[in-house]
């Protein structure tokens, strides 16, 4: 007798920045409810419309000095030379323990230390349809001048080459697509598949 595929309870989305990763995950979080989206902890200040606890739990870096020596986060990193983002350990063990699904959005270094601290884990890999697209997306967002923009697109060159390290791939040509894409991970009862 054949086993049942053990469900991906636990999925990790990364990619390149400005692929699309939030837009992604704000898509799942208003058609999806059932599945809980961890509230990452970060150093830098609010963008307007953001809510403290929704978006992100703003904290300082005392704060998140305190949590690191308290063995309080599952993951951490230092994302774009400029502030400290983490993912907080409690919420996330909870929500696994009741068996709800749980989705994290981070970048390439913190999934890294999650593939190695929870294996279980499916790490899914959010890809551009093109670098050159990724290019457009960066520079039509318009948040960042254009040194900073130069030096983005220079690590999303290496980001991009991190995608074998992954267990899918979800190319971003659509937002709705690719939300339907990653729900589907969690409900097809894959764990663990290559692309
Ligand atoms: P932003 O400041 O634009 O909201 O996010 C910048 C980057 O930080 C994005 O690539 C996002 O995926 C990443 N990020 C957000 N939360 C976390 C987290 O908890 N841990 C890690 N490692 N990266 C995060």
């Amino acid at each position: 007798m054949s086993e049942a595929p053990a469900r991906s309870r636990l999925i990790v989305l990364a990619g390149p920045t400005a692929v699309g990763k939030g837009t992604v995950a704000a898509c799942v979080r208003d058609q999806h409810p059932d599945i809980w989206i961890s509230v990452s902890v970060t150093t830098r200040p609010a963008r307007p419309g953001e809510i403290d606890g929704v978006h992100y739990h703003f904290i300082s870096d005392e704060e998140f000095d305190r949590l690191v020596a308290e063995d309080g986060l599952l993951e951490w990193a230092v994302v774009h030379s400029a502030a400290r983002y983490g993912t907080p350990r409690a919420p996330v063990e909870e929500h696994l323990a009741a068996g709800r699904p749980a989705l994290l959005e981070i970048d390439l270094q913190g999934a890294r230390q999650v593939r190695k601290t929870m294996p279980e884990a499916l790490m899914c890999f959010l890809a551009p349809p093109s670098f050159e697209e990724l290019e457009r997306r960066l520079v039509g967002r318009g948040t960042e001048g254009p040194e900073e923009r130069e030096r983005r697109l220079r690590t999303a060159r290496t980001e991009l080459a991190a995608e074998s390290e992954f267990d899918v791939t979800i190319v971003n040509t659509d937002v709705q697509t690719a939300c339907d894409e990653l729900v589907d991970l969690f409900r097809s009862g894959t764990s663990r598949v290559s692309s």
